[in-house]
């Protein structure tokens, strides 16, 4: 009879044997306090320790990466790559280029990623990587430099059936690319071993899209099983990259308001709205002139920018948080409760602190984590390797009726595991289990 596990115990074991690595305390104490009482009632993963085996990563490769910049000065950078665990198919998981880029926010991220990738019912394992490179203020001619010279030690590591990486912040469409480009030079090989990558090279339709959309078509399956509907809803959206931008474009087409985005320097809010057109305006700011948020105020000067705060003091019913963790905290969460939303689903990993969390749960606001809000990406990246593998692309309609598919059947597995909570389908516990159970079932399967 194996001991049962204590939340406490357990998680004061991982704070010893990874120290300083916060985010990944929090983002495993997320899930310990959920799995726990689970564990404890079904022995078999008690006694293989499959919580314990979750939390080590099967491999962390660190790495040195030096570019020259235009100024024909050496820089030198860190790489890394968590392969976190290859259970259910190859590690899977984005690449991250940014300053605060350490070892325990990427363990946080391939940790999550392990239960997401798990819940898209797709065959892939988790994985997350990166660099303390800033891509901000830098050339394109840095950027190619930069990602060549990251790219000469990963490909060492990835193939398109042991390792797929993809963008996350700091990495898109460009950066694939080159990516891309060294890696096939490197190996002299065109295979789907990064995904999100152009369409005339293996990319898939909608893989830009899939992170937004996919947010929005968890947020109808929440709404809906409300009662409710979106249209007419005010929507505040923070961030301002791919997820944020689809995810406006998402809300506008289904007949939502958004009120606001944002980037690092603060926010813009609209109180008209950002339709169609003004949201033009935004693609070209920010994915074609890589310009600041606040620029939006020059076209629009009804609106207004607020100055190094986030949107979360501005009374919406439905709140986005796609930007980045942790930038929804307490007093945000009461904020918005105050100002009567009724639903926060997170197109971000882990934007929200545990105490925002807790008082959604306890408030009754309906709170879409993000490891189900925001698994579309993910999963698009999956129909990319598909794809890649049968040699063909589908068509648009095709890959965004699949991803619709999917996250209504994410939806499904957290209605069937998450039980409810004051009267709401609690997906916090619903998303944890079902990403859990299928990884865990597998993993005794292979032995240890
Ligand atoms: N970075 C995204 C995520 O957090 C996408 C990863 C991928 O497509 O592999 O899920």
């Amino acid at each position: 009879m194996s001991t049962k596990l204590n939340l406490q115990d357990f998680i004061e074991k991982v704070k010893r044997e990874n120290p300083n690595e916060p985010q990944f305390h929090q983002a495993v104490h997320e899930v310990a306090e959920i799995l726990i009482p689970y564990i404890n009632e079904h022995p078999q993963y008690l006694e293989n320790k499959v919580l314990e085996r979750l939390v080590e990563p099967e491999r962390v490769i660190q790495f040195k990466v030096t570019w020259e910049d235009d100024n024909g000065e050496i820089q030198i950078n860190k790489g890394y790559r968590i392969q976190m665990n290859s259970c259910i198919g190859p590690y899977k998981g984005g690449l991250r280029f940014h300053p605060s880029v350490n070892l325990g926010i990427l363990k946080f991220l391939a940790f999550e990623q392990v239960f997401k990738n798990s819940l898209t019912t797709l065959p892939m394992g988790g994985g997350k990587g990166g660099s303390n490179f800033d891509p901000k203020g830098k050339s394109d001619r840095e950027i190619m430099r930069f990602c060549k010279a990251f790219m000469e030690e990963l490909y060492k590591h990835i193939d398109e059936n042991t390792d797929v990486p993809a963008g996350d912040i700091g990495v898109g469409g460009r950066e694939i690319g080159y990516l891309f480009g060294h890696y096939k030079k490197l190996r002299s090989k065109f295979t789907g071993v990064l995904t999100g990558k152009g369409l005339g090279f293996g990319g898939s339709l909608i893989r830009p899209e899939a992170t937004g959309y996919g947010l929005l078509y968890f947020v109808e399956c929440m709404l809906k099983e409300k009662n409710e509907s979106i249209v007419g809803k005010t929507v505040s959206i923070s961030g301002s990259g791919n997820v944020s931008l689809y995810a406006a474009e998402k809300c506008i087409e289904l007949g939502a308001k958004v009120l606001t985005l944002s980037d690092s320097s603060g926010y813009i809010y609209d109180p008209e709205g950002i339709d169609a057109e003004k949201l033009k305006t935004v693609f070209k700011i920010k994915l074609e002139d890589y310009a600041r948020i606040s620029e939006y105020i020059q076209y629009y000067p009804h609106a207004t920018f607020v100055a190094g705060k986030r949107p979360w003091e501005v009374k919406c019913d439905i709140a986005l948080p796609n930007a980045c963790e942790n930038e929804l905290d307490l007093s945000d969460a009461q904020k918005l409760h105050a100002n009567g939303c009724i639903l926060v689903a997170e197109g971000a990993n882990m934007p929200s602190t545990p105490e925002a969390v807790h008082f959604f749960l306890d408030n009754g606001i309906l709170y879409g984590l993000g490891k189900a809000a925001n698994a579309g990406g993910v999963a698009t990246s999956g129909l990319e390797m598909s794809q890649n593998s049968l040699r063909l692309n589908w068509t648009r309609e095709e890959v965004d009726q699949r991803l619709k598919r999917i996250m209504q059947d994410i939806h499904e597995q957290c209605k069937q595991y998450g039980g409810s909570i004051h009267n709401n389908i609690n997906y916090y516990k619903g998303a944890n289990i079902a990403g859990f159970v299928k990884v865990a079932d597998a993993l005794i399967a292979q032995g240890f």
